[in-house]
């Protein structure tokens, strides 16, 4: 038993409600490529988007643990409705981390309550694992910042009501960069496509446009050119949250697998029979079981402000990313031709795992991250 009483309560509560209400609508909201406002609003009225945001930006102040747990179980039922989840702890972090008391009452508190949704735009066509090299620019004109640019892959863009933008404010590589807060509806924020994508289809990703558009300098979140550095914090919250929503969909994939083989009989036999496949069965669950340890270790030090965590987030976040594609892989396999047919949910499941080792950077990169913190610091 991992948890506390408390923690445990929390998770039960996700888990009921991901069972009843969220995933009998997961083949739905998967065909229907839009957003699932239904399973958000239940999201909302259960305080999931702000479990760990301080009550006073209302959040309901509990820890990272209990974040992480409930993602999973919301992932477990229905991929592209934990994504909103993430993307909201990613909108929220950057406040959280750096911003001032007016912003985190102003953008936290309805984003933590659910009632707007909050994106991130980092991304640009020729800037992806290297954030680096973004060329977004805010240019300051009096008490005003002036931006443009290109984003593209925004999860939530067009559908959300609060914007971090990621921008360059000096030629300096990582120091030249700044966030700033853009409120739909600010003039020159414009939306573009709609991405067709293979998995977390009811999750909408589209390209954004920033075009002159001028915003006060108290939208800019954190001090000129800190944006790298308030970034990679961000990332060492946000990247075992993923890891979290990676072990909730090998789960899922896991679990109606084991109820398959269990019923499917070949040569007179149930599948569970076939020591081939309990061996499969056996590697599918120690893997699910190791990736919510390393998603747990991450969350818990973050609780305890531990600065190792760089590592330990990236671990999070490759491991369960890595396992919930080769868990869905393997349930496919073990459904035979079903695994392959829509009716069945491992299809979906697979094809939702494979972003997870996509954003919130690549696996190659976490692997890169990993390396050199593992060479920095060396064995003591
Ligand atoms: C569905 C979806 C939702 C997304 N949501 C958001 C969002 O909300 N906000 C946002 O800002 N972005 C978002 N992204 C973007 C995502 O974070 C990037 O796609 C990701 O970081 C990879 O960048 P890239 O696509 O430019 O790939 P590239 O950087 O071009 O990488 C291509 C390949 O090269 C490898 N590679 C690159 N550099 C190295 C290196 N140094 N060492 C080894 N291998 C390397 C990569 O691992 C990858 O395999 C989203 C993307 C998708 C598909």
């Amino acid at each position: 038993m991992l948890l506390t009483k408390q923690q445990d309560m929390i998770v039960n509560t996700a888990k009921k409600i991901a069972k009843k209400h969220i995933a009998p609508f997961a083949k739905d909201v998967d065909e229907k490529g839009e957003t699932p406002w239904g399973n958000l609003k239940i999201l909302a009225n259960n305080g999931f988007f702000g479990i760990h945001v301080p009550e006073e930006y209302g959040g309901a102040g509990a820890d990272m643990v209990s974040h992480v747990a409930v993602v999973e179980e919301i992932a477990a039922a229905c991929a592209s409705t934990s994504v909103s989840l993430s993307t909201q702890a990613l909108t929220i972090a950057p406040f959280l981390i750096a911003g001032t008391e007016e912003q985190k009452r102003k953008y936290v508190t309805p984003m933590a309550t659910g009632q707007v949704l909050g994106s991130f735009g980092i991304t640009e066509s020729r800037a992806g694992s290297d954030v680096s090299g973004i060329k977004t620019t805010a240019v300051k004109e009096g008490d005003s910042y002036v931006l443009n640019g290109h984003k593209i892959f925004i999860t939530n863009a067009g559908e959300s009501d609060i914007y971090v933008f990621v921008t360059r404010t000096s030629k300096e590589r990582t120091r030249g960069i700044s966030l700033f807060v853009i409120e739909k509806g600010t003039p020159g924020l414009i939306f573009g496509k709609k991405e067709e994508k293979m998995g977390i289809r009811g999750s909408v990703t589209r390209e954004i446009y920033l075009e002159n558009v001028i915003v006060h300098e108290s939208n800019r979140i954190g001090e000129e050119g800190e944006g790298f550095k308030i970034l990679m914090n961000v990332f060492n919250e946000t990247r075992p949250v993923v890891g979290a929503q990676a072990t909730g969909i090998a789960r899922g994939a896991f679990e109606y697998c084991l109820n398959y083989v269990m019923e499917r009989k070949q040569f007179d036999k149930t599948l569970h029979q076939f020591q081939m496949v309990q061996s499969m069965l056996a590697d599918m669950a120690m893997k699910v079981e190791a990736s919510r340890l390393l998603v747990l270790k991450a969350a818990m030090m973050l609780d305890n402000e531990d600065p190792n965590i760089i590592a330990n987030a990236s671990m999070a976040k490759c491991f369960a990313s890595d396992v919930a594609m080769e868990v869905t892989t393997n349930a496919v396999q073990l459904l035979g031709g079903n695994g392959y047919i829509k009716d069945y949910p491992v299809e979906r499941m697979m094809r939702d795992a494979k972003i997870t080792q996509i954003y919130e950077g690549t696996n190659q990169i976490q692997r890169v991250i990993i390396a050199n913190q593992l060479i920095a610091k060396g064995i003591n």
